[in-house]
């Protein structure tokens, strides 16, 4: 950008201002109303799946307007995450939220184990699914179309999946199984079509 050049600048906390270049530094021309989050807030538990495939789900997901990710070690889980990536996670995040122009980054807590992801959802008015790949199981879809909350929880599993006893648990707690389709979807692709059916349900 050269002197003279306007951008928005934003807090990453809801304010925005719309800014101007003026030679080694910039100033403000005035504050700026930008509405592009969901008008519900999502969050994301996902049990880490291999490799990098976790910088993928953090990109699309912030996208797609999740508040908050809780990455967790579950019973399948083979990544053993270093700070090192939980920042990388955060730039990821904060990036993707610059692109989409929304007006928070997500946040991204510290990985915890499945039973502390569960327990960190305490509030009791929050909507809350566990998505599971096999069983005859109401679809998110529909369990969408029945309830119009303001906050949602969503838990996907690692490429092995959930065990039958944090399937159980996350039962206990409260959290609906459901199921995103037919189709085994990669630990990948599932936190994105989960994402957008909520996004799809919640801005009509
Ligand atoms: N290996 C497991 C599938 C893991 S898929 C198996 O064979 O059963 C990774 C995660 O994506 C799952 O734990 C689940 O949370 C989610 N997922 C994938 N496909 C899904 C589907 N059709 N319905 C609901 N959840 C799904």
């Amino acid at each position: 950008m050269q002197n003279g050049d306007r951008f928005v600048a934003m807090d990453g906390q809801g304010k925005s201002w719309l800014a101007q270049i003026e030679g080694e530094s910039a100033y403000i021309i005035e504050s700026i109303t930008i509405s592009t989050e969901l008008p519900i807030s999502i969050t994301l538990i996902a049990a880490l799946p291999k490799g990098n495939n976790f910088e993928q789900v953090v990109k699309s997901c912030t996208e797609l307007g999740v508040s908050t990710f809780i990455p967790t070690i579950s019973g399948r889980t083979l990544l053993k995450p270093s700070t090192h990536k939980l920042e990388r996670w955060r730039k990821i995040a904060t990036e993707a939220a610059e692109q989409s122009e929304r007006q928070i980054v997500p946040s991204i807590l510290n990985p915890v184990s499945f039973t502390e992801a569960l327990s960190t959802v305490s509030n009791k008015e929050t909507a809350r699914y566990i998505c599971v790949a096999r069983g005859d199981l109401p679809s998110l879809w529909s369990c969408l179309q029945a309830k119009s909350e303001e906050e949602i929880v969503i838990a996907i599993g690692c490429e092995g999946g959930w065990t039958p006893v944090e399937i159980n648990q996350a039962i206990e707690l409260g959290y609906q199984p459901v199921s995103l389709g037919r189709r085994i979807l990669r630990a990948v692709t599932a936190p994105i079509v989960a994402v957008s059916m909520v996004v799809a349900a919640c801005e009509r």
